[in-house]
């Protein structure tokens, strides 16, 4: 070992209390699921972590029953005040099980210990924190007149921040007075699991919040189930887009928030070295899972050969294997599923003739991992400048004027973020406003609060989650309520 490497230093495991099975979570309790059970698997090291029930129409059924009750008999009967003691109760048990939230998290999705520890996990705490503070101000969101809750929320959430999915879609509905069933995604069940154990702590009543855990058809059945109000829905485009269509003229309210494909723009005058982290921390920050992640990088073409030599150095200092190495920087790739997607889309891009460079790094025997690639002189048309792969690896393209660089940014179905690096406060505020992206962070990237919407547009969805303006999507207003029922009433 030279004394450049890092000595191993792997989280203990040992305050995880596990069960071997996990029920679906059900007014208030864990029930068998009628589904056929499946295991939930670490991807670093694919051996089994736990057995997991499988909730079919006819959980989902009584799930939604469950919540509905809690939602007509307590939760809606409940003060602002009195909903927001729940959410503080929630969100100070997350933070005292935080460690162990955050080892099970990096064990069971493959995240670096490191983000679930620092990132992910303080940031699920600080979304129930925020609205909690909000349970009993409503009236004062702006959002409209008496604004009250919708009734029972359906709730989908994919695996690349399992909890913190979780805490957008849980926090904000509970906050505004709704009853939840979430269905967190099947390849990473395991913190909702933990999460229903902490709500039991909570003491919250029965029913408010009900976790079911299962696939697509899972899913489906909750989405389509005639007595919810409202769904929310995070995960694919295409999925999303099956779920908007079967949702069209059900009176549900709906938010998606789908996939991106967000350009990083580096001018020639940014600070480089900031730039460098930027860029890094927006595509291989959890292994490129995330939606919003920098994955094209457009630079400008007198610093383009500069910037990528430098990339290329920073990479090879990264460290990829045990997510639960605490100097680990790059973890495993979820699932073998998204493995064979990200394999295929680089084949597809080297076909295609970009430039593909790979930071050298050993790769640990089982799991599944893809070390952190670039793929250079990429055009406009090529799929990996297009389609969202959702890994390590980043398209290179060049452009010369402000003009160019917002034309190949927006060139593109999805709407969701995007980055700008300029010395030039100016040019960063002329640029932003011309970009079509609902987030555009300046000089970094991927910087969430829960004060700030998150959402997109185009392909990317629709309705935010953050800030007041998550509140609203949980929310009705006397007046909106009212035309709703004339409508229906002149309908009928
Ligand atoms: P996915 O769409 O395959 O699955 C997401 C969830 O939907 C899972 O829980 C899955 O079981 C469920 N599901 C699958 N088919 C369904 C159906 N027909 N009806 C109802 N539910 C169904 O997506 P994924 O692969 O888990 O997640 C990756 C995607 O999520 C990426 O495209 C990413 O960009 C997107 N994402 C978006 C955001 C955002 O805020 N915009 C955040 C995280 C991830």
């Amino acid at each position: 070992m030279s004394f450049l490497e890092y000595a191993p230093a792997p989280e203990s495991t040992a305050i995880l209390n596990l069960k071997s099975d996990y029920g679906l979570f059900i007014d208030g309790e864990f029930v068998p699921g009628h589904g056929k059970s499946f295991a939930t698997i670490s991807p670093a090291t694919e051996k089994h972590i736990a057995t997991i029930a499988n909730a079919n129409a006819a959980d989902v059924d009584t799930a939604v029953r469950a919540a509905r009750k809690a939602y007509d008999s307590t939760w809606s009967k409940l003060s602002g005040a009195d909903r927001g003691k729940y959410l503080f109760r929630i969100a100070r048990l997350v933070q005292e099980r935080g460690r162990e939230l955050a080892v099970a998290e990096s064990l069971d999705n493959g995240k670096p210990i490191k983000e679930s520890r620092d990132v992910d996990i303080p940031l699920v705490a600080a979304w129930f924190f925020y609205y909690a503070g909000w349970a009993d101000k409503l009236d004062y969101a702006g959002l409209g007149a008496a604004p009250r809750a919708l009734g029972v929320a359906a709730q989908v959430i994919p695996w690349n921040f399992p909890l913190l999915m979780l805490a957008w879609k849980i926090a904000p509905a509970l906050a505004a007075g709704n009853t939840v069933v979430l269905k967190p995604a099947e390849t990473t069940p395991l913190s909702a699991l933990l999460f229903a154990e902490i709500l039991q702590q909570a003491e919250l009543p029965k029913g408010v919040v009900n976790i079911l855990t299962g696939a697509g058809d899972t899913g489906q059945a909750l989405v389509q189930h005639p007595d919810v109000n409202k769904v929310a829905f995070t995960g694919s485009t295409a999925v999303g887009r099956a779920i908007a269509k079967s949702v069209a003229g059900t009176g549900k309210k709906l938010t998606l928030e789908l996939g991106g494909k967000a350009a990083n723009i580096v001018f020639d005058d940014a600070p480089i070295d900031q730039a460098i982290e930027g860029i890094v921390n927006g595509i291989f920050f959890n292994q490129g899972h995330v939606c919003c992640a920098g994955s094209r990088l457009l630079v400008q073409e007198n610093v383009h050969e500069e910037v990528v030599d430098r990339l290329k150095q920073r990479l090879s200092t990264l460290r990829l294997g045990d997510p639960l190495d605490k100097n680990t920087d790059i973890g495993a790739i979820n699932s073998r599923e998204q493995l064979d997607r990200i394999r295929e889309l680089s084949d597809i891009g080297e076909a295609e003739g970009a430039e593909r460079w790979t930071a050298d790094c050993a790769i640990p025997e089982n799991g599944f991992w893809f070390a952190p690639t670039i793929f250079d002189n990429v055009s406009t048309s090529s799929r990996i400048a297009r389609e969202e792969i959702f890994g390590p690896v980043l398209s290179v393209l060049t452009f010369r004027t402000p003009a160019e660089a917002i034309a190949k940014a927006n060139n593109t179905p999805y709407g969701l973020s995007a980055g700008i690096w300029s010395d030039k406060g100016s040019k960063i505020l002329a640029v932003a406003d011309e970009l079509r992206a609902g987030v555009i962070w300046a000089n970094t990237f991927n910087r969430f609060d829960p004060a700030s919407p998150f959402g997109g547009y185009k392909e990317s969805g629709y309705g935010r989650e953050g800030g007041r303006h998550g509140l609203a999507a949980y929310l009705t207003t006397a007046s909106l309520h009212d035309s709703v029922v004339e409508t229906k009433a002149v309908a009928q």
